[in-house]
């Protein structure tokens, strides 16, 4: 009888393993850097189609910063500067990519009226340790949600801050729809935007971008706490090339990322 019992048990072990392996849990991969994207680096390196063998969800921009991605049930969207949102077909190539496969250890209610501070720190609540990378999912109804998309640019490119000035910004009232991205520890300052780093996608579909502000008129937040990160760079040794990676850009960040009038 014992025998027939341990080559199932040996089977199942191997199916886990062979499972783990594949889904990629709580791993973050991205493409480029944030501080690669700060200076400029927005030749596409990686098909928008590979990507996607790497998370289900995410965020990141296009060849040519050709608007804000977002990823949301292993579909790509592109938020285009006019605020249209189209499904890139798999051709389109991306300077810069974070993704995940989301599994959520946690969810949190959130309390109507709550804006993006809060829900950063509904979150930040949730998981105290900063030192923790997340991949974070929030779903409800927003009374307001204001994002920002970039033109696309052409070569020489300019720094992001430079873009950044001339994004378009859309201002939604009572709108539907999720929330995606990622909390950066600050120790990884220069890979990732320290704190968070969020996109949005209406549920129709229609509407989204880079977030800037929002107010919940319901809803909540999900959280996969991840333990591995991967960072790919391009192979090409033309790629990032005389690009000086040594100087500060927080304040760049900050004007780039997080400023709206
Ligand atoms: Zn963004």
């Amino acid at each position: 009888m014992k025998q027939v019992f341990r080559v199932p048990a040996i089977f199942c072990i191997f199916i886990l393993l062979a499972g783990c392996a594949t889904t990629q849990q709580d791993t973050i991969t991205q493409y480029s850097f944030i501080d690669a994207i700060l200076a400029g680096a927005y030749d596409g390196q990686e098909k928008c189609s590979k990507i996607l063998e790497h998370g289900d969800m995410g965020i990141g921009t296009f060849d040519g910063l050709d608007g804000e991605m977002v990823v949301l049930d292993r579909q790509i969207y592109q938020v285009k500067y006019d605020g249209s949102v189209v499904t890139p077909g798999p051709e389109e190539t991306t300077p810069f990519a974070c993704v995940a496969e989301f599994l959520p250890d946690k969810a949190v209610n959130i309390i109507p009226g709550t804006d993006l501070k809060g829900l950063m720190h509904v979150t930040d609540l949730a998981v105290p340790n900063q030192n923790i990378f997340l991949a974070v999912k929030a779903t409800g109804t927003f009374s307001m949600m204001l994002t920002r998309s970039v033109p696309e640019q052409t070569k020489p490119y300019p720094p992001l801050v430079e873009v950044t000035k001339n994004q378009s910004q859309f201002h939604m009232k009572n709108v539907k729809g999720t929330v995606v991205g990622f909390r950066t520890p600050p120790y990884a300052k220069g890979i990732g935007v320290p704190g968070y780093h969020l996109h949005f996608l209406s549920d129709d579909k229609t509407q989204g971008g880079h977030i800037l502000g929002l107010t919940f008129e319901q809803g909540a937040v999900e959280i996969d706490l991840c333990n591995r990160f991967v960072l790919i760079n391009p192979k090409d040794e033309s790629g990032l090339k005389d690009m000086d990676f040594s100087k500060d850009r927080t304040h760049e960040l900050e004007q780039a990322e997080k400023k709206h009038e």
